[in-house]
This record gives structure tokens, sequence and C-alpha cells, in this order.
């Protein structure tokens, strides 16, 4: 085992890895390095109770300040990371300063995608990523009566459901057909759709952009159409691109994020990777996938720290996510794309159902909606077994 651990990125993955570590007895240096002035912190709560104001920041750090104390793990804030150099084991700060490591460990997610389209650098226009784009978004809220969204995703979805609570003026702009068409049945889509139409959003389906527009600052956007939809501020929720630009520039095995195998190790054997960032084959589907949730991040992170303490394991996870908007909670166990099968249990109009998604008579995941029990008992029968009957008749 090396005594000198350096992780690059402190967000849940990072964290984790550094707690992993400790927990599996590794006595040795880490330093854990991140370029937000903030302690790692949790990222969910910024688009549901932290932008509505429910939870201060401190309520979102994923560890108390006296952790890295007591756990002797080295934090370094506001501190980005601009070079690694893997022949002389050694990441550069943007100060310049080098850093050894004996292991090093990527966990340095995703940022948030902007379409290049004109008027996308006018003030008012903001993606949803962090801490600080949260305040600049809560700063905007505070100032204009109206919001477009760009992207009807999850992100963008919970940021329309908090505007609307604060009674600002919401449209949600999309180029699909359909609310969460990428990661939800349209049964489950049409549920978001009638969901956020009876709260008075202003759902654009379907609908191309043209450009942004204002001077200085937003004023609306212009559809593909020619038609504008006024708005003082636009958040751009299209998705997220993962940070692997440190390992490209290293010359590490990346396509669409890190490649790692099941040990979280990179192509090079003393570089690992965790998180967002990273690419990797998931048995269980047969594919190769990048997952953006809490549960990836905590889960491979250990599988990094048990790596590294010099354990074989094999990352295989049942994926899980979970989303906030209004009273509605969904909680999706699986991946559902390729199904061939849907079946709908319970009352979408009692607002409380499943969907459960086939494929060739197996079942790959679940979508549960306000119906916390049939989302626990989706994770073991697809996680166990792929058998939809030990389902719950009802949601
Ligand atoms: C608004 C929002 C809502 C979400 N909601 C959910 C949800 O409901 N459920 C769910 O499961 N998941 C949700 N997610 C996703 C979840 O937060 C992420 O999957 C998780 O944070 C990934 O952890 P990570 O450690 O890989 O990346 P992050 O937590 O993003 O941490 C990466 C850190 O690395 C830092 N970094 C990057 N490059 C460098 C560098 N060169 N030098 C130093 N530091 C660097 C970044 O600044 C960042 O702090 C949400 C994400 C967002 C943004």
């Amino acid at each position: 085992m090396q005594d000198n651990i350096v992780i690059v990125g402190a967000g849940q993955a990072g964290a984790q890895v550094a707690q992993s570590l400790r927990q599996g007895g590794y006595a040795g240096s880490i330093r854990l390095i991140g370029e937000e002035v903030h302690p790692p912190y949790q990222r969910p709560p910024l688009s549901k109770k932290f932008l509505a104001g429910e939870t201060d920041a401190e309520g979102l750090w994923l560890r108390p300040s006296a952790f890295y104390e007591t756990q002797s793990v080295e934090l370094l804030t506001g501190a980005p990371v601009a070079r690694i150099d893997p022949a002389r084991h050694e990441v550069m700060l943007a100060t310049g300063e080098p850093i050894p490591y004996g292991k090093l460990v990527l966990a340095t997610g995703t940022r948030a995608r902007r379409i290049p389209l004109p008027g996308v650098d006018l003030g008012g226009v903001l993606t949803l990523r962090s801490i600080a784009d949260v305040d600049r978004i809560r700063d905007g809220l505070a100032a204009q009566d109206s919001l477009a969204v760009i992207g009807a995703g999850y992100i963008g979805l919970e940021v329309a459901a908090v505007a609307r609570a604060m009674g600002k003026a919401v449209t949600v702009i999309e180029a699909q057909d359909r609310v969460l068409k990428r990661v939800v049945s349209p049964a489950v889509s049409a549920f978001y759709e009638a969901l956020h139409a009876a709260k008075g959003v202003d759902l654009r389906l379907g609908t191309g952009l043209a450009a942004i527009e204002g001077e200085g600052h937003v004023t609306g956007v212009r559809l593909a159409d020619g038609s504008v939809v006024p708005a003082g501020l636009v958040l751009m929720a299209v998705g997220a691109e993962p940070n692997d630009d440190l390992a490209v520039a290293a010359g590490l095995e990346t396509d669409n994020g890190i490649l790692v195998d099941g040990g979280g190790q990179t192509s090079d054997p003393d570089i690992y990777a965790a998180g967002d960032c990273t690419r990797f084959f998931l048995p269980r589907y047969d594919r190769s996938v990048r997952l953006e949730s809490v549960q990836n991040a905590i889960d491979q992170a250990k599988v990094v720290a048990q790596s590294i303490l010099g354990n074989e394991v094999d990352y295989d996870p049942l994926p899980w996510f979970w989303s906030d908007q209004y009273h509605i909670k969904l909680q999706i166990a699986g991946l559902s794309d390729g199904y061939d099968e849907v079946i709908t249990v319970g009352e979408p109009a009692e607002d409380k159902f499943y969907v459960a998604y086939l494929r060739q008579g197996r079942l790959i995941a679940v979508d549960s909606i306000n119906s916390p029990r049939s989302h626990m008992m989706a994770r073991k029968a697809i996680g166990e077994v792929w058998r939809a009957d030990l389902l719950p008749a009802a949601a």
C-alpha cells in the first residue's frame, strides 16, 4: 500500500474515498483537494431545499468540520488542480505548487452543459451545479418575476417547482416531445407534465431554440418559430459533461468520462477515479455507463478505497436515484432504457403508483411515485433476482 494518497475533487465521491480509506485501516497521508471554497457537500438539495431556503449551506456539509482533523485528512479548499504529471507522480495546483502522490484518485464530478446559443453570455443566464450557482439563482429570483428553464430533466423541473412555490412565472422549454424523456416511460412523463401544468408552469414541449435575447441582461428566449418567451432569468438545465480534462491531458484513457475498471482503476495503475467523472462497464446491464448519482459516487468511492487497500472488488451496483418536485417523490431503481414492456401499478390520479420496466420478461427498473415501499422492494427484486412478480401488488 502507498503511504501518500491524493484525492482531486472534494465532493461526494472524494470525501467518501477519504473516509473509507480510514475505515479500512489506512494510516498514511490523505490530501483531499477541491477547487470550491466549501468543504465537501451534498448537491441534491441544491435544486430542492437549499434553493427553497429550507436549509443553509452548513446543512449540506457531508461531514462535520471536525471530521477532517480527527481523521487526519488534509482538506485543501479553493485549490484547483491544473495538471497531473503521471511520470513524476505529481499533481500541480493552479498556483504552481506541486503535490506528490503515491496513489491518485480523480473525483472531479461534472460541469453543467451550456448550449452555444446567441445571447448565452448575457447576465441572468445561469446553470446549476454548485452552492455558488444557487446563490446566483436565488439573487436572480429575488430580482425577477419570470424564469425560463431550458431543459425538462430532473434539475430543470425541480427548479421550476421551487420557483413556482415562490410565485414566479415559469416556462419550461424542452426540445423533446415529453419531459424526462431520457429516463422515464411516457406514463411517468405524462404524470409530471400534468403536475407542473396544474401548478401553473407553462410547458413548451417539442420546442427548438433560436437565441437568448436582451441587452446586457436577458429579457427573453426566442424560440425556433420566432416567438419570444419573456424571462428575466434563464436556467440552462441541459445535462452535464464529465470533468475529465485533467485525465485527457495526462494521457489516461477516456470516453466521455474517465475509463475505469471494476476496481475503479484507470489506465494508469497508480490513478483511480470515482463518481460522476467516470465511465465503466456495468456487468448487470451488460454495457458501459456514466452514472450521475449519489449512489454511484458513494459506492464507487468505497470500491476505489478497497482497491487501494489491496482488496479485490468488482463493482456491479444496482443504480438508484430520486427527485423531489412539489409534494411528489420519485424514486428510481435500475436503468430502464431498452425496456420492451411497462406495467403500471397503483393510481397516478392519487399521486401514488409505480411503473415496472421489463426487457424480455426480466425486470430491469422501477419508478416509484410517493411509494417508498415499492422502491425498496424494487431494489431487492432487481438487485437479487430480476423478478417482477416479487413487487407489491398495489403501490
Ligand atoms: C442540482 C443537482 C441535483 C441533484 N440531485 C440528485 C438527486 O436527487 N439524487 C442523486 O442521486 N443525485 C443527484 N445529483 C447528482 C449528485 O449530486 C452527483 O452525482 C454527485 O454529487 C457526484 O459526486 P462526485 O463526487 O462525483 O462529484 P461532485 O460532488 O460534483 O464533486 C466533484 C468536485 O470536484 C471538484 N473539482 C473538479 N475539478 C477539479 C480540479 N481540477 N481541481 C480541484 N477540484 C476539482 C468540483 O469543484 C467538485 O467540488 C444532483 C446534482 C445536482 C447538481
